[in-house]
């Protein structure tokens, strides 16, 4: 299976939708560019979640809070101190430990993971936050770091929310956002990288007065994180939950579930959605006065938090097809319409014949106005055309040939059943379902 992946990091070069960052220069490890296509489907993927998330519900905001914060936030946060010990990171499963303490019982020995026997990194004085400097003078006094987390942006606003729109609890606050992380050992394609983008929604609750109360928040944002990863094209057969175990959970955590994916290199998370109780405004110091009840008090924090890049992964992979087509292999894309790059795909059946050129023009042009984007194409053979849609995915191909210039209808044929049928223009749009 791990075939699978080396399919799509090369169809997603090849056809615009991932490359390498700095390629020319060879590269930059755990850093990749979206290509033409690739905007366009990330594009898809965020407008999906903002919809869901943010316009289609009263009870969360958006924002879009800056990449540089003031490095006491970091402070705050624990993250400033959080990673400054030496660590060894597995080169298996990733997990990093702190070099002195896998020493004293290691039953795969020394120099080994002591969770799967895998082969460990040098140790290091290690802090995953980039660091950089503001201002012209360097030094420790001006130093600030690109941020790991957006959760930290939504904190620190709390109040100004409150303050501007006057929520009532239970409300979220909603932002999707560059993060970077200096990952030992990025790899597996878009998977673990060092610079992304997150989703998140920091969803605040009165203090629960029972477990019941938060847990009935925790199962709704559960149950919203399935039914969004469905929408987008995962099928839920290749989904499941896994609980972390108390041990594993992080210091403010109650309770967290990864959702995962079946990626072709293994089971692992695609979202998290995390209890993380009152940790994080209690450490900036802030707090909710509440109208009703005239008390003041810290509210709680329920996390669902989604990356860009994993879940575009995962419809990449989910979308990926090899079948049999004419008596030949043929690799497609198989994205749901609402998520595919491309929405349809409009030819002259001849390059040369200006006549056909100009309906399939005028075809192009009003499919354009009220579907976007869609593509004009007259380079090559049919058959040609339409493989180089199949594999990037677009739903529709749309040909103009003789016959619609005496009865106005056209060729529209189905990139899943590779199907054609005869559509009047005038129906056109109806039947693009998108
Ligand atoms: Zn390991």
């Amino acid at each position: 299976m791990e075939n699978k992946l080396e399919k799509i990091v090369s169809l997603a070069k090849r056809r615009g939708f991932v490359y390498q960052s700095s390629e020319i220069y060879g590269g930059l490890a755990g850093v990749w560019d979206y290509g033409p296509l690739g905007v366009l489907l990330k594009n898809n993927i965020k407008n999906s979640w903002w919809k869901k998330f943010v316009l289609n519900r009263e009870d969360v905001f958006g924002l879009d809070a800056a990449i540089l914060m003031n490095p006491k936030v970091w402070e705050a946060s624990g993250h400033a101190a959080g990673f400054s010990d030496p660590l060894v990171e597995c080169k298996k499963c990733h997990k990093r430990f702190r070099a002195d303490k896998i020493k004293e019982e290691n039953k795969f020995g020394d120099g080994k993971c002591p969770e799967c026997g895998g082969e460990l990194t040098e140790e290091k004085q290690f802090n995953m936050m980039f660091k950089t400097f503001i201002g012209a003078v360097e030094g420790t006094a001006s130093r600030i770091y690109l941020r790991p987390e957006t959760a930290q942006g939504i904190f620190v606003n709390f109040k100004n929310v409150v303050d501007s729109m006057h929520p009532k609890l239970p409300f979220g606050i909603a932002q999707i956002g560059k993060s970077f992380r200096n990952e030992i050992t990025p790899g597996d394609f878009l998977f673990r990288v060092r610079e992304f983008e997150q989703m998140e929604v920091e969803y605040f609750i009165k203090p629960p007065k029972n477990d019941e109360e938060w847990q009935t928040v925790f199962e709704h944002w559960r149950s919203e994180i399935h039914s969004w990863l469905e929408s987008i094209g995962i099928a839920a057969e290749n989904l499941s939950d896994f609980e972390v175990p108390k041990d594993d959970l992080a210091h403010y955590s109650k309770r967290t579930i990864d959702v995962f994916y079946k990626y072709p290199f293994g089971d692992d998370e695609v979202v998290g959605l995390a209890y993380r109780t009152d940790f994080d405004l209690k450490n900036h110091k802030l707090d909710y006065y509440d109208e009703e009840s005239k008390e003041r008090f810290v509210p709680h924090t329920i996390e669902p938090s989604f990356g860009v890049d994993r879940p575009l992964l995962a419809v990449l992979c989910e979308a990926y097809t090899e079948d049999e087509m004419s008596g030949e292999t043929r690799v497609f894309l198989k994205f749901k319409p609402e998520i595919a790059p491309i929405k349809a795909a409009v030819f002259p059946l001849l390059k040369n014949k200006p006549e056909l050129v100009a309906k399939a023009r005028e075809v192009y042009e009003m499919i354009k106005k009220e579907i976007q984007p869609v593509v004009f194409d007259d380079n090559g053979n049919i058959g040609k055309r339409y493989r180089r849609q199949d594999e990037i995915g677009t739903p529709y191909c749309v040909t103009v040939d003789f016959d619609t210039l005496e009865d106005n209808t056209v060729t529209l044929r189905d990139r899943d059943t590779g199907e054609q049928e005869r559509v009047k223009i005038e129906e056109l749009i109806s039947r693009l379902k998108i």
